[in-house]
């Protein structure tokens, strides 16, 4: 190493082995970087469509998430190449602003830079196949509005919004329940959406899970759930129109702040102590009923004594209650959290129209349920099912679900799904490189053939021919003149995507293609690596 001067007289480091730093230039550049984004969407390739499989992923700690997930399958890997790493945000920016179409993204992205390879080879600049996959995307975007539908739906007709969540979660463990995971991830979407301007606010539903029980026994609470149980068993498990107390302050007479000293020698002073213990107590309780609370929540405990009077008194309370969750329950509940008795006011207490504590199997396990919050809207998907694992992945799957619905919400455009809609564009896109005359009309063309590698891999994973399925379906695309012929994954019978009910959002599908060419846009220009490592 040696110090050095630059023209400012600043020191800096020259380092010996600069030289010696990995360095690919030009071509062999390219190649490098193709083939690391290829690597990672070969991944992915086998988890897309309804019989894709799943992965296996085993963090440093042990913990295991089996998923088919492209944006977790990806996050959970552990990549250190930068052009992989650039796959993987696809992957999460897919999931970001759209919530599905993850792998498809990433899978897409693969093939495009897997024709660029060959475009390369054949001597055609970087640059021209960029300009090309740009040119060949609008068009395919362009095509995707031109066949997509309007699909209409109310709030007394949901079947059409039911059916689109459930293609999106006929590829996830899930499938065996989707019709009411679907219906669940409708209502909640529902629930929280603003029709009038057309948004929803996904933060208001939340998504909990409880091991043990069947996934069947997922269902939706128009409300929050609180992880307690009421702080004694003969309080009633039901309570209607409840007016909700909520205490950080401790329920028993106040400790004295400083040292004082109690002489306690004879039964007497210990039985007025007692009394005033008591009193003290029962005026706590008789300030709650005064208000008119029907339910006391707070944030601390109280002794067995204390318990014993609520429960005589006929005020049902709840204990132990965290912070967070007793903030979420004043926020629904319309409540406001009161740190000391003496602010206990009538307008103070939240309202919902049902609070009710439910027990799960032959456990102790417990959990109240919060509904018809006077406030907000809030929602919680509650799931259950047999093990974490199952548990995570219901929950990722409900999300991709969720933003399925509320994408339709913000624009009800759809186009149908089992690679049909990649087909027609390939179709539209191939047509269209004709009119170029220049060396883009190649890349235009390998984008077309790009698009084609969708539903050759929904048909690959299915067990079929690829190369025949997909030859057959895009001529009888071709000869019936239409856009919804797809891949039958299934076995169903039929291929028409209509009669399947297999759609997608025309946003999702737009998002995908424009999302895909920009990355590999961006990996075809890059020309020059510096890395730190040999090569
Ligand atoms: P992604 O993470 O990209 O959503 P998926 O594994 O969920 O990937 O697969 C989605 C693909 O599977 C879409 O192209 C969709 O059209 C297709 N698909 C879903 N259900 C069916 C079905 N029943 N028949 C044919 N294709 C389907």
């Amino acid at each position: 190493m040696a110090l050095a001067f630059d023209e400012y007289g600043r020191p800096f480091i020259l380092i010996k082995q600069q030289d010696e730093k990995g360095r690919l230039r030009g071509l062999d550049a390219q190649k490098a970087n193709i083939s690391a984004g290829k690597a990672v969407a070969r991944i992915l390739r086998t988890s897309l469509g309804p019989k894709g499989m799943d992965k296996m992923l085993q963090s440093p700690d042990g913990d295991v998430t089996i998923t088919n997930d492209g944006a977790t399958i990806l996050e959970q890997m552990d990549v250190d190449n930068q052009i992989a790493k650039l796959m993987v945000e696809l992957s999460q920016s897919q999931d970001y602003e759209i919530g599905d179409g993850t792998t498809g993204v990433v899978v897409m992205a693969g093939a495009l830079l897997e024709q660029a390879e060959h475009l390369l080879e054949r001597g055609i600049h970087p640059i021209r196949v960029a300009e090309g996959y740009e040119m060949a995307s609008r068009i395919a975007v362009e095509h995707l509005e031109h066949i997509s539908q309007k699909f209409e739906f109310g709030l007394d007709n949901i079947e059409s919004l039911v059916q689109t969540c459930m293609t999106t979660l006929n590829s996830k463990i899930v499938n065996r329940c989707k019709r009411s995971l679907a219906e669940i991830a409708v209502k909640a979407v529902l629930a929280v959406a603003d029709l009038e301007r057309k948004d929803v606010n996904l933060d208001l539903i939340k998504i909990e899970g409880k091991v043990a029980g069947k996934l069947e026994d997922t269902e939706l609470i128009y409300g929050i759930t609180v992880d307690k149980e009421m702080s004694h068993p003969q309080m009633p498990k039901q309570i209607e129109d409840a007016k909700i107390a909520i205490l950080t302050c401790p329920f028993e007479p106040p400790k004295p702040k400083t040292k004082h000293k109690v002489d306690i020698d004879t039964v007497e002073k210990f039985e007025t102590l007692r009394v005033q213990e008591q009193k003290y107590f029962d005026d706590m309780v008789q300030k709650c009923k005064d208000v008119g609370a029907t339910l006391v929540i707070c944030q601390w405990g109280f002794d067995d004594e204390a318990n014993h009077l609520l429960m005589n008194r006929n005020l049902p309370a709840v204990r132990w209650v965290g912070g967070v969750e007793l903030e979420l329950i004043a926020i629904a509940t319309g409540g406001r959290i009161v740190p000391r008795f003496q602010e206990l006011t009538p307008e103070k207490l939240g309202k919902a129209g049902l609070v009710r504590e439910k027990a799960f199997g032959t456990t102790k396990d417990r959990m109240l349920y919060i509904e018809h919050c006077a406030n907000s809207r809030a929602v919680t998907i509650f799931i259950r099912g047999g093990n974490k694992m199952m548990i995570e992945e219901t929950k990722r799957s409900m999300h991709d679900a969720l933003c399925v619905a509320r994408n339709l919400i913000r624009n009800n455009s759809i186009v149908y799904g089992g690679g049909s809609a990649e087909i027609s564009c390939s179709i539209a896109v191939e047509a269209a490189a004709d009119k170029y005359p220049g060396v883009e009309q190649y890349a235009i063309r390998a984008f077309a053939d790009a698009l084609d590698c969708i539903p050759m891999a929904l048909a690959e994973n299915s067990g079929l021919q690829p190369i025949e399925t997909l030859s057959a379906v895009k001529s009888q695309q071709i000869k019936e003149n239409n856009s919804y012929c797809g891949i039958d994954c299934n076995d169903t019978g039929t291929n028409d995507m209509r009669e399947q009910n297999v759609f997608e959002t025309l946003i999702g599908k737009k998002q995908q293609i424009l999302l895909a060419t920009q990355v590999v846009k961006m990996i075809l220009k890059i020309d020059d690596v510096i890395s730190p490592f040999d090569y």
